[in-house]
């Protein structure tokens, strides 16, 4: 298994221990909350420079790299392309909350015109069909949609 490993241990007075197998061979091992520190920071520059691991195209931009979206585990992608995609989340996240509300507004309006037509097969009036439609048989196509948040 490669990449950093820490072990915390059961009992609060032993001190946690951690190491670090790279595929190049390198080995290192951390005794103490300021050694782990420190391979843990290790372990991230190596990984950057490191010949034995094959650079893969960051998600984010395409470009070759060792880094990865989380430190010595995740997909491939640069710092910096990963900070400013988490920025971008919120804005992607309320644009898929908008497609979610049209899609529920579509549904409605299909299910109000199934019912028209049920009606209409039905020998119902139009005007009786929207006295229908619109008095509570089925919520109205243009209500606001509740936001399940
Ligand atoms: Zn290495
Ligand atoms: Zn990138």
């Amino acid at each position: 298994m490669f990449g950093l490993r820490v072990y915390v241990p059961e009992r609060s007075s032993s001190t946690p221990v951690a190491d670090f197998t790279c595929r190049c061979g390198e080995k290192r091992r951390a005794r103490g909350g300021s050694e782990i520190a420190a391979l843990t920071a290790h372990a991230g520059a190596h990984r950057e420079t490191c010949a034995a691991i094959e650079p893969r195209p960051c998600e984010h931009c395409g470009v070759a790299t060792r880094l990865l979206s989380n430190g010595q585990n995740g997909y491939p992608a640069h710092r910096e392309c990963r900070e400013a995609w988490e920025t971008r989340k919120p804005e992607i996240r309320r644009r898929e909350k908008a497609a979610e509300r049209i899609k529920k507004i579509e549904k409605q309006w299909y299910k109000s015109r199934m019912l028209r037509e049920q009606l209409t097969r039905d020998g119902y009036a139009p005007d009786v069909i929207d006295a229908l439609i619109s008095g509570g048989a089925l919520p109205d196509p243009e209500a606001e949609v509740e936001e399940d948040e």
